[in-house]
């Protein structure tokens, strides 16, 4: 069986770069797979489909085209949307709102679940998002979850924003994360919460290479 590594945890818990750092270090494929709910979402407000009307989100999930091209560098993939790239914008808190609003949705969760299994490739694939270990890879050989306190991931969430060019407010976004979180954790289908099996580690005192090696020491073991 093709190996799995499972990073999940909360929106800024540094998920995103530490997998992608390790995918690449370990030359394994990578799914973000809140990219996925968040390019729904964006499809979905973009189309004009309700967020109610459950058959359309799902024939939208099914026949979506989205694809991941790797940069060189370890910086986040480039997202292709129906062969467009939908680049920054799916990276916004508007973006992760709507997610959350049709990650809730169980039918949704369902439908996206072939496409997130279609990743596991050859050598070995490192998965991010909230649910890998717990519901989409069971049968993972590491599971990690990683957290931080809401102050120390609205903080470098906001650097990210701010660097890419938006214009963000740090005491908006801390609240926006918060009811992010609690949506999240909320929801009565795969809500955030590690797998029983998970590792978790809190990153709030350490910075990314910190939690790449802690990660990497894991796996290793
Ligand atoms: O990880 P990211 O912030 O990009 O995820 C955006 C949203 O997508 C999350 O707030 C969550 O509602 C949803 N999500 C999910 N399951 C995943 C990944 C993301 O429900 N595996």
């Amino acid at each position: 069986t093709i190996p799995v590594l499972t990073i999940d945890g909360p929106s800024g818990s540094g998920k995103g770069t530490v997998g992608q750092v390790l995918a690449q270090r370990l030359g394994w494929h990578f799914l973000d797979s809140g990219a996925l709910y968040r390019a729904l979402g964006v499809a979905a407000e973009q189309a004009g489909v309700s967020f109610e009307d459950r058959p359309a989100l799902v024939r939208l999930a099914t026949s979506m085209d989205i694809r991941f091209v790797p940069r060189a560098d370890g910086a986040p993939a480039v997202v292709l949307l129906h062969g467009a790239e939908i680049g920054d914008q799916l990276r916004t808190e508007t973006s992760g709102r709507l997610a959350s609003l049709v990650a809730a949705i169980p039918e949704v969760r369902q439908a996206l679940l072939q496409k997130q299994h279609s990743f596991r490739q050859p050598p070995g694939l490192v998965a991010d998002g909230r649910d890998m270990g717990s519901t989409v890879f069971p049968d993972a050989i590491l599971k990690v979850f990683l957290t931080a306190s809401p102050e120390v991931r609205a903080a470098r969430r906001h650097k990210q924003l701010m660097e890419k060019g938006f214009d963000v407010n740090l005491p908006r976004l801390l609240d926006e994360i918060r009811e992010r979180d609690a949506r999240d954790a909320g929801r009565a289908v795969s809500p955030l919460k590690p797998a029983e099996d998970a590792c978790i580690l809190d990153t709030s005192q350490l910075d990314i290479s910190g939690v790449v090696e802690r990660v990497h020491g894991l796996l290793r073991e």
